[in-house]
């Protein structure tokens, strides 16, 4: 077994690692641009940049946050998604202990990083990492995630089964567009990873916390009300809380019914 030390850190430099690379894929995705060539480059002058002033993080504050070359400002977003993956990294690896499921759930925890960044910057969630996802995540099913392959299956159609329908039925209720096949198909790989009950659970925080959101920036002037809000951050929210917390969250809820629930 090796040592707690030594499984942190290591768990902590790959997570910053594969977030420096969620940061191309959150880039360049949206542009249709290829993740593997060429390399990393400034956005504003084209310098290519140097490994060694690809350190995660540790370059970010290095150089001040600029580009070495012609001292344009970096985009904080950089080191954000890269710390961001690193923590997600280590809590998964606390709260599930090293393994497979870790494995599988920090790979789920970066496609959702990247679907974030996307939607937040182009409104787009990629099919390359929503589809090869709902795959990993099913396979992952059918041999070491804890979920296993019914609850995995139920978790895709009855996830994107509600929110076709939430997008079918919203421009007849709410008079514009809801949400995009992105949404429906984020939901079937959140689903496979975690079953159909958290999957529920991920559409009721999303929802709950776009509507509180949505109605806050309306209220105040900072959004228009036919602007779109994605809803792609909500509902990986909500996987994030329900990956955690879905668990305590049905067992209190069963105490609450009583005994024969
Ligand atoms: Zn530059």
């Amino acid at each position: 077994m090796l040592p707690a030390w030594f499984i942190y850190s290591a768990t902590g430099v790959l997570g910053a690692l594969i977030g420096s690379f969620l940061n191309v894929c959150i880039f360049r995705l949206p542009r249709g641009e290829s993740i593997a060539w060429p390399g990393s480059h400034c956005p504003s002058c084209a310098h290519s940049i140097e490994s060694y002033d690809n350190i995660p993080l540790v370059s970010y504050l290095w150089l001040g946050g600029r580009c070495r070359s012609c001292r344009a400002p970096i985009s904080v977003r950089y080191p954000l998604v890269e710390a961001a993956n690193a923590l997600g990294y280590l809590t998964i690896v606390w709260f599930f202990g090293p393994g497979w499921t870790a494995a599988l759930y920090a790979l789920l925890f970066s496609a959702l990083v990247v679907v974030t960044g996307t939607d937040l910057s182009h409104k787009i969630i990629p099919n390359v990492i929503t589809v090869p996802g709902t795959v990993i995540g099913l396979l992952g099913a059918a041999t070491v995630l804890p979920v296993g392959l019914l609850n995995a299956v139920l978790g895709m159609t009855i996830g994107s089964g509600i929110l076709w329908l939430l997008a079918w039925v919203s421009p007849y209720v709410f008079g514009k567009e809801g949400m995009g096949g992105g949404d429906i198909k984020l939901l079937a790989m959140i689903g496979v990873f975690l079953g159909w009950k958290p999957a529920l659970l991920t559409i009721m925080i999303g929802s709950l916390a776009g509507s509180v959101i949505g109605i806050s920036l309306i209220a105040l002037r900072i959004m228009k009300r036919d602007d779109y809000i994605p809803f792609g951050p909500f509902l990986v929210l909500g996987a994030l809380l329900s990956m955690f917390f879905a668990q305590p969250l049905f067992d209190w809820y069963q105490i609450l019914l009583g005994p024969g629930y």
